[in-house]
């Protein structure tokens, strides 16, 4: 989606990289050698599909092998192309090392209208696809791992594992080769959720500094915010369904392909994504809210937060000067261009950038990656063991009241919790919830501390940068 006058994706985010490094002291070679893409195969091959031979398009780009594996997920659309595989493995790079999850940053894509095609025919696609990358070891547990992004899930994950499994019979490590499979292929729970957990998780962590609300003007909590999402895909449904269900926040408006649906009161998200479900349409005729077929211009509309969570540069400079939203948080990778991000800045807009506001989904791809490794569910071997101490604490804080007759008893809610061990499940969320504040903190640290750093990306991609730069120089490169 390119407007006219604006650089590409990739340039984009090349600008981006540049806006922070002329801050910092990065020799030229060591910073030309962080900013480019090391590789990107293109591969083209045929599935013989309803009798006849059809010829797909993938790529797999490796922008930086300083941490191996490299990881990033693979994008089943129309729109996939050189220029924005690269773009979205040099943000992967990016964001890896903000959260500090050991790896460099890749990507891949396929240029498939994946509706056009049934399950058996999409299996047999992404088989071969897969084929091809895992014969250049462009998928392995060790040097190259894939996940989900637009367009694939859970069930294509669980294909590509199975097909490298297939073609190295003895590897004891296979199922570490993608993450982002289903719980029995070997994936972990809270994985799905991963990407939205994290935008709330990151939005809380916002919301506790009332010196970074103040640049958005927001005073208060999460509570009656008023959101707005675009893509009510994988990343949107959840941001959304967390924020509302969870921190009390006022989801005013939805936007998707074919439109919009608004609610000043706040839309019941579960309500809508069922409809969409259901109707196999998208929000058209959705009983429950007013529709507007003009979506992109929802974009424009009043509101505290606003949720970009469908793809990238959908805030360009066309529509930048328009938008009214305090504070944006990119749910979706590279969703506002340079030229719109120069215009928001100077409005006054305070802007989450995408390699932090998104990291959700590689840091629980992360886990899932040490599980396989491990070859055991996180908690197996801790959980009953916890429970046990908590019920000594208890069953002795209970004797003692009963001993010198107090009369205390403990809330049956309060034991309740405290006497349940950490399952995975609980696991995951809380080390998700610990990177996405020690991430943010160590972003508005830099933010903060120095003058020449006007805002949260900018503090970002220096972070990043500086672990990226440290890794090559201890290689002695
Ligand atoms: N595709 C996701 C992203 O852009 C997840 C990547 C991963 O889990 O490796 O961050």
């Amino acid at each position: 989606m390119q407007q006219a006058g604006e650089p590409s994706f990739r340039e984009s985010v090349d600008l981006m990289f540049n806006r922070a490094a002329r801050l910092m002291d990065l020799s030229p070679g060591l910073e030309q050698k962080i900013r480019v893409c090391n590789s990107t195969y293109t591969v083209r091959f045929g599935v013989r599909l309803r009798g006849k031979i059809e010829t797909f398009t993938g790529y797999r780009s490796v922008h930086s092998e300083h941490m191996e594996p490299v990881k990033g997920g693979i994008r089943f659309a129309m729109s996939v192309n050189q220029d924005e595989v690269e773009a979205l493995a040099a943000l992967m790079t990016y964001k890896c090392a903000l959260v500090e999850t050991p790896f460099g940053g890749s990507k891949g894509g396929l240029c498939i209208d994946p509706r056009q095609w049934d399950d058996h025919e999409l299996e047999q696609i992404t088989r071969r696809f897969a084929y091809e990358l895992i014969k250049r070891d462009l998928i392995h547990p060790a040097q190259n791992v894939p996940a989900p992004d637009m367009g694939t899930g859970e069930r294509e994950m669980a294909w590509i594992a199975d097909q490298y499994a297939r073609m190295n019979t003895t590897e004891l490590n296979a199922k570490a080769c993608v993450t982002g499979k289903p719980l029995e292929a070997g994936g972990i729970q809270g994985r799905k959720e991963a990407t939205g957990r994290g935008v709330q998780y990151a939005l809380r962590e916002f919301f506790r500094h009332p010196e970074d609300m103040a640049r958005a003007g927001l005073t208060g909590g999460l509570e009656g915010k008023r959101v707005i999402v675009q893509g009510l895909g994988n990343v949107g449904y959840h941001a959304a369904k967390f924020l509302s269900e969870e921190d009390g926040c006022r989801v005013v408006a939805v936007i998707e392909r074919d439109g919009a649906v608004m609610d000043p009161k706040g839309l019941d998200i579960e309500d809508v994504r069922q409809w969409m479900n259901q109707s196999g349409a998208l929000l058209a005729g959705y009983p429950r809210a007013s529709f507007v077929a003009e979506g992109a211009a929802v974009l424009e509309e009043a509101c505290d937060i606003l949720i970009p969570a469908a793809m990238e540069g959908v805030i360009h400079l066309g529509n930048a000067g328009r938008i009214k939203a305090p504070l944006i948080i990119e749910a979706a990778n590279g969703p506002i261009t340079f030229g719109a991000d120069e215009i928001l800045r100077r409005n006054g807009c305070v802007i989450i950038p995408d390699m932090y506001a998104n990291a959700g989904g590689v840091t629980v791809s992360y886990f899932e990656w040490v599980k396989n490794l491990s070859h055991i569910r996180f908690g197996r071997m801790q959980r009953r063991a916890e429970e046990a101490r908590s019920r000594l604490l208890v069953e002795e804080l209970e004797r003692l009241s009963a001993d010198k007759g107090l009369g205390w008893s403990l809330a049956q809610d309060f034991k309740q919790r405290f006497l349940t061990g950490s399952d995975e499940l609980a696991l995951v969320r809380s080390g998700l919830d610990d990177t996405m504040r020690i991430a943010y903190q160590s972003m508005r640290e830099v933010w903060h501390s120095r003058q020449d750093v006007e805002d949260l990306r900018v503090a970002a991609y220096i972070v990043a940068i500086d672990r990226v730069a440290k890794t090559y120089r201890s290689k002695g490169l």
